[in-house]
């Protein structure tokens, strides 16, 4: 439940409240985090209380209700630290809030969103399959229609918030031969879901993604998001291109934190007499990466003022979920190096978020996918 003062605060107060909570509670609580695997409880609660399930619904669902452009601000800080706390709420203020707001039913929409805004009620986006990754049209999942509803059969991977959530959006096909795909809400603890873990995570490791089997799960007619079948693809986009805007924007955070990191060190690590900020290859890493994160930072926050402004700008999305992610991973690698054995070796922060930003170039559109939709948008985009 998000408290009442936080409700009542103005952009630049709740912006000012979230830069707190960042360094007192999320940076400070990552070693507890790291050591336990997991993104402790009652930080959850403190993270719902501040707001952070809600920052993207209106105030008539119980949520915050800012702008694009406020929330790429408020990413931007709070991916500071660990971009597993981000992961933690992601799915509700993003992928599967989007899509439920802009197509579902009045019904669907009472019984979830206010829930889903305030922290009580947590849901993940089912679309990916061991055979439809990049490519959706290879999903294989269906919804059998019955008098009374359909009978989901299906097997999702790499599922964020799996494992603990209350209720999963799963795409499906109603008709194996027919490419339009459907979502619908399905209850984790229905009879038939059966969920794991990876034994194993290469970042993301305190926030693991699940695999999620479907075998004979019934649902109610009225489990198919907006009452349509087939339009499943045009729903996803929604979240998806409200997703891309947000992931880009935590490439910029946890970039900038990569960086403080680094800077820090290097003016206090000394070699040969001085702090190695004095050298010229160390000041290359360092002002190079400084530039791209100003570059990226510009590119995400004229996306978002476009989002504001109307249609959401899907080339621009693209363009910054790419560029973004691609610069955090390159930040992050010059951070390692600044860092030297430090980081490799010992409880800088650095190396873990180098490991969780790889991620960010694979999910939400992996970078050649980008890079394949913008060139072939090219010859629109320039008017040749
Ligand atoms: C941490 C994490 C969280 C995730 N969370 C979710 C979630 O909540 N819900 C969900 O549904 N999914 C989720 N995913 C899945 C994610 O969306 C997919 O991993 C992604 O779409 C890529 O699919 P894939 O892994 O099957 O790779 P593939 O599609 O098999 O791609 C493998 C490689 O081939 C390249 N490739 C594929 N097609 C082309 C092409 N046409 N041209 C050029 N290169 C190509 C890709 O760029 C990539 O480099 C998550 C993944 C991760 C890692």
């Amino acid at each position: 439940m998000i408290d009442s003062a936080v409700r009542a605060l103005p952009f630049d107060d709740y912006l000012a409240l979230v830069r707190d909570f960042t360094n007192s509670e999320l940076i400070a609580r990552e070693p507890e985090m790291v050591r336990d695997g997991a993104v402790p409880d009652d930080l959850v609660r403190r993270m719902a209380e501040i707001g952070l399930f809600g920052l993207t619904l209106p105030s008539e669902y119980g949520g915050l209700g800012w702008t694009v452009e406020q929330q790429v601000l408020l990413t931007m800080e709070f991916t500071r630290a660990s971009a597993v706390y981000r992961s933690r709420f992601s799915t509700n203020i993003g992928l599967v809030s989007q899509a439920l707001f802009e197509y579902g039913t009045p019904a669907q929409r009472d019984r979830y969103l206010a829930a889903m805004a305030a922290g009580d009620l947590v849901a993940a986006f089912a679309l990916t399959e061991p055979e439809a990754g990049s490519d959706a049209s290879g999903l294989r999942t269906t919804a059998r229609r019955t008098a009374d509803g359909y009978v989901l059969d299906g097997h999702k991977r790499f599922i964020t918030n799996g494992a603990w959530a209350d209720v999963l959006l799963v795409f499906a096909r109603t008709d194996p031969e027919d490419a339009a795909l459907s979502a619908f809400f399905v209850d984790r603890t229905a009879d038939g879901v059966t969920v794991t873990l990876p034994e194993r995570m290469n970042g993301h490791a305190e926030g693991p993604v699940a695999e999620i089997t479907l075998s004979g799960v019934h649902v109610p007619a009225d489990a198919l998001l907006g009452g349509v079948e087939g339009a499943g693809l045009r729903h996803a986009l929604r979240g998806i291109n409200h997703a891309r805007t947000h992931v880009a924007a935590t490439a910029v955070g946890q970039a900038t934190r990569m960086l403080e990191e680094a800077t820090r060190h290097a003016h206090t690590r000394r070699q040969f007499g001085s702090p190695i900020a004095e050298f010229g290859a160390v000041q290359a890493m360092l002002g190079r990466s400084y530039a791209e994160l100003e570059a990226g930072r510009a590119l995400v926050l004229q996306c978002a003022r476009e989002f504001d402004a109307g249609t959401p700008p899907r080339e621009k999305i693209s363009a910054a979920k790419l560029y973004c992610t691609e610069m955090a991973s390159e930040v992050g690698d010059r951070a390692v190096q600044v860092l030297g054995g430090e980081g490799i070796v010992g409880e800088s922060p650095v190396p873990r978020m180098w490991r969780d930003v790889r991620a960010l170039r694979i999910y939400e559109g992996a970078s050649q996918i980008h890079e394949r939709n913008l060139a072939r948008a090219l010859p629109t985009l320039l008017g040749v």
